[in-house]
């Protein structure tokens, strides 16, 4: 029996992580649900799968949650110091898929109690990854990365051959607007944003995937996790998303992990890990389709070169521009900004930063530092929206 906290239970990836243990039979006892806003949704997980605790970050929930918890024996908390505090529970294995920036507390929190922390929240990492790394490391615990990707080189990396690493090569669909024209894209809705091909996955993640500011992203986790300096990182377009990324050794032998895109493969090994876990997943049938590869169109996703340059200035650079995209990405969501204009504001907001020492100024401990340039890159990332021509909006 494995004492489990799920900190955002009510997403894709915590609906993915519950159905997997429904589906496996899991030997679990849930210590935490934690969820920003459905309150239904947690409330029933609550009931289903009776937590200590569930909590629920908006407070105005919280009477609601109560509510529909009586006599449950589940306790309901709300607040971000109330996620917090469930995400520093004792728990053996703790899923960490809050989405964004607002992740981060949370996970040290969980990083901190010495659990082992299956991380599926990237924006943590990208903000604050040597830092989350150590604490889990001097607490005991272990980070299990969950995204596909990352999963796979933890899977195709042999530790005693680490010093043999040639370089990671992480793949990418390209997302849904893999071919289509700088002048289409421009056009782009929220809607056909969040229409991914291949994966069903959160707005934020749908529309970084989009942009591909998603693999941007997955290139400073991958840097930081697996200590790989950034000119060792590759990315190829690899639209089923059947391969899930690749380590090349220094004799020239290549190593891949294959799967059906589905997340709870990844969850399966990052919950199992160092074993593997029957459960009944989905079964590749490498007959059905070619499997083919391709350099990304830098030109047209012009994320990806910001984000290498965020990893190569170092700091807390990429966690400014984490910030700058994220806002940039609710601007979009709420048809605020057109979708081409998301990589502007970003690539603008973090200019301007580097350009009024906003980002080395930056003092304090390791979470007011990293709330202090999250805040001020937002704050920046809207005036920058605000001030973009209507022309380039759709
Ligand atoms: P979703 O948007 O589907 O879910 C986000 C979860 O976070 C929800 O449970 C949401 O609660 C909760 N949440 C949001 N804000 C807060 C807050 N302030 N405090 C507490 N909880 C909050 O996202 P995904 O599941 O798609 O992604 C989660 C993370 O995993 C992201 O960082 C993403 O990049 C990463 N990831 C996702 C993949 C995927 O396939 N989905 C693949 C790889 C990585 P509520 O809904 O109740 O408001």
């Amino acid at each position: 029996m494995r004492d489990v906290s799920i900190l955002g239970s009510t997403g894709s990836i915590g609906v993915s992580t519950l159905d997997l243990f429904d589906k496996s039979g899991a030997d679990i006892r849930i210590v935490a649900l934690a969820a920003g806003r459905n309150v239904a949704l947690l409330a029933d997980q609550a009931l289903r799968w009776r937590p200590q605790v569930a909590v629920i970050e908006d407070e105005a929930g919280l009477s609601e949650l109560r509510e529909r918890l009586v006599g449950s024996g589940v306790r309901a908390a709300a607040g971000r110091q109330a996620v917090i505090e469930a995400a520093g529970m004792r728990a053996q294995w703790i899923m960490s898929a809050i989405v964004g920036f607002a992740g981060l507390a949370p996970t040290l929190a969980a990083a901190r109690s010495g659990a082992i922390v299956a991380l599926a929240n990237k924006e943590s990492l990208v903000c604050a990854g040597p830092s989350l790394l150590r604490i889990a490391k001097l607490a005991g615990g272990a980070v299990i990365p969950v995204d596909s990707e990352h999963s796979a080189i933890f899977q195709a990396l042999e530790p005693h051959n680490a010093t043999h690493v040639a370089r990671l090569i992480l793949t990418a669909s390209g997302g849904p607007f893999r071919t289509w024209t700088r002048e289409a894209m421009a056009l782009a809705t929220p809607q056909q944003a969040c229409a991914h091909p291949n994966w069903s996955m959160g707005a934020k993640i749908s529309v970084d995937s989009a942009t591909m500011m998603n693999k941007g992203l997955e290139v400073i986790e991958a840097a930081y996790l697996f200590a790989m300096p950034p000119e060792r990182i590759d990315i190829l377009v690899h639209p089923q998303s059947i391969v899930h990324s690749l380590v090349e050794y220094e004799d020239g032998s290549t190593l891949a992990q294959l799967g059906a895109p589905d997340m709870r493969t990844p969850i399966a090994c990052a919950f199992a890990w160092p074993e593997r876990m029957d459960w009944p997943a989905p079964r590749l049938d490498l007959t059905v389709q070619p499997l083919t590869f391709d350099l990304p169109d830098l030109e047209r996703f012009p994320a990806l070169s910001l984000a290498k340059q965020a990893l190569a200035a170092g700091g807390r650079t990429p966690a400014a521009m984490s910030a700058a995209n994220e806002q940039a990405v609710a601007a979009f969501l709420n048809g605020r900004i057109g979708f081409l204009d998301i990589s502007v504001v970003a690539a603008e907001t973090l200019e301007r930063m580097d350009r009024h020492n906003m980002i080395s100024d930056v003092g304090g401990d390791l979470l007011e530092g990293a709330g202090a340039i999250d805040a001020a890159a937002r704050r920046l990332a809207d005036e920058v929206a605000q001030g973009l021509k209507p022309r380039a909006r759709a």
